[in-house]
């Protein structure tokens, strides 16, 4: 994230951003921390842009640099980015969006859909440890970079310094964290032979399978059918019922851990991993168990 505003928001540009959640919050800071005038577009914790929304904000910031968030862990909502690219392009602004939470467990086509900077994290659905976030530039945004005056305030994120090193030259610029390379290499050779789109399958019918299975309990979802993420589910909190107590049991009967919601959300929904490795049809049978056990035990009737 801090690579993708680092390079692409030179101090005094206009970033447009889709608010939604905490990440793109945390865009916001960081590009106002580079010198950015952000313009925010907002929008409650789990909502989605329109492709009409989209294209009426932009042209009327006329930004140098769009960014929206794939995948927002904090509410479990997936934005669709073809109309944010679009109206982008229309506009000549670059597009950054954070893939995070997307990126090996849903599909995420870069080109397709118009991205110009996508960066992801190994710890999420690639299933690769914590320590390497792989980024994605379009020819537009190299040239962008070979284009750009001032340097970026980071010289470790400089991707000019590291076009340097990657291409021809092998100009030294910093020390790789070699044994992560491996890690994230064996990540995707995991992915390979599971095939990719077998891959989200698994993904969407472990999240549906879920999703049905919390239904039949009464419980229902935070984000709009059609708008979810098959990594990060967001059921809401059934009325009445201690969210944090609810965790507690899940820890402490049968070392589930799962995750509170946060800002507007706290309180109000539980935030559920499915993804990589953990999103299997056992896993979403013992969660869904283990949580009626849990709920019943808080006095709550399924
Ligand atoms: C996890 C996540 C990040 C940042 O990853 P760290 O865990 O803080 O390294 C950024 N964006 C999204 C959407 C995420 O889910």
């Amino acid at each position: 994230m801090e690579c993708a505003i680092a390079n692409f928001v030179a101090p005094g540009a206009t970033v447009a951003v889709f608010a939604n959640g905490y990440f793109s919050d945390r865009i916001t800071e960081m590009a106002r921390r580079h010198g950015a005038t952000v313009q925010r577009l907002e929008k409650p914790w789990g909502q989605i842009y329109t492709d009409a929304e989209a294209r009426d904000f932009i042209h009327a910031v006329r930004p140098q640099v769009v960014a929206y968030v794939h995948a927002e862990t904090s509410t479990g909502a997936h934005q669709p980015g073809d109309g944010i690219c679009r109206a982008a392009r229309d506009a000549g602004a670059l597009v950054i969006a954070d893939c995070v939470t997307s990126l090996g467990g849903m599909p995420v086509r870069v080109d397709e859909t118009g991205i110009d900077i996508a960066y992801s994290g190994t710890q999420k659905a690639l299933g690769a440890p914590p320590g390497l976030a792989p980024i994605t530039c379009s020819p537009r945004a190299v040239e962008y970079l070979r284009q750009r005056k001032s340097p970026p305030a980071s010289w470790y994120l400089d991707l000019k310094l590291l076009l340097e090193y990657y291409e021809s030259a092998h100009r030294y610029h910093h020390t790789a964290p070699i044994s992560m390379f491996y890690a994230l290499r064996e990540a995707l050779a995991i992915i390979e032979e599971e095939g990719l789109e077998r891959r989200w399958q698994r993904h969407r019918s472990n999240h549906e399978r879920f999703v049905a299975g919390l239904a039949e309990m009464g419980i229902r979802m935070h984000v709009a059918e059609g708008e979810r993420l098959w990594t990060l589910n967001t059921p809401l909190v059934p009325d009445g019922v201690n969210d944090a107590a609810v965790r507690r049991r899940l820890m402490e009967a049968h070392g589930i851990e799962i995750a509170g919601g946060f800002g507007p959300l706290a309180g109000k929904v539980w935030r559920i991993g499915t993804m990589s490795y953990g999103s299997t049809e056992e896993n979403i049978d013992l969660l869904l168990a283990a949580l009626r056990e849990a709920l019943t035990a808080e006095g709550w009737k399924a």
